[in-house]
């Protein structure tokens, strides 16, 4: 069982959650002035990283409230969850986290999606 802190209730079961994604996406000034191609990657694409990822996540079965989490997409383990509204932690405060569970480093082993 993985438990999720949300930012508002507390711990909660991963099964009372959503994922939404990629976190920190900007949305472009300009839409109308993106090519079909740009306004497509802006759409769809999002990164995959193995390691410390930001995602937002909903308390779908609670409060309802968005708020954004650190996750190391190696370990499945939430490093962090703060409120949409707070500064985004910075990624060097998760470095030290960033082992895999069979304690691959994260440099030389195919590991070329983590990045800061
Ligand atoms: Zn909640």
């Amino acid at each position: 069982m993985i438990l999720i802190k949300c930012p508002y209730c507390g711990e909660r079961d991963q099964s009372e959650f959503t994922s939404g994604g990629e976190a920190h996406v900007v949305r472009p000034k300009n839409p109308d002035s993106l090519s079909d191609k740009d306004w497509g990657e802006y759409v769809f694409y999002r990164n995959n990283p193995k390691g410390i990822f930001y995602e937002r996540w909903v308390h779908s079965h609670g409060c309802k409230k968005w708020f954004n989490a650190v996750r190391n997409t190696s370990t499945d383990q939430i490093l962090k969850v703060y409120k949409v509204n707070e500064k985004r932690p910075d990624f060097s405060d998760f470095e030290n986290t960033l082992k895999s569970p069979s304690g691959e480093p994260s440099v030389g082993s195919g590991n070329f999606a983590v990045k800061k």
